[in-house]
């Protein structure tokens, strides 16, 4: 896969994600593995699937050696969040 050269990589929210030591996401961007969850959870798709595989790699900025896992997760959460917010606004 190729690598991340995203601006993402140095978003200072994915600083706090845990560390991945040793599994297979440890070098996957979590950059990536945010915004994919992002607009799973905009959508409210009801689908959290963290495919590792389809991840850009990365080794550069604040995502480095975080869990893409938690990544996703982190940016499901809040894109559901921002869907009813965009749904408060709507009405
Ligand atoms: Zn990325």
């Amino acid at each position: 896969m190729a690598i991340c050269k995203s601006r993402h990589r140095y978003w200072n929210l994915l600083g706090a994600l845990p560390d991945d030591q040793g599994g297979i996401g440890r070098h996957k961007c979590c950059g990536c593995a945010y915004e994919k969850g992002y607009q799973a959870g905009l959508t409210r798709s009801g689908r959290i699937l963290v495919d590792l595989n389809s991840l850009h790699e990365s080794q550069a900025g604040t995502v480095r050696h975080k869990s893409p896992q938690a990544a996703y997760a982190k940016g499901y959460y809040e894109g559901v969040q921002a869907s009813y917010q965009t749904m408060k606004f709507a009405v």
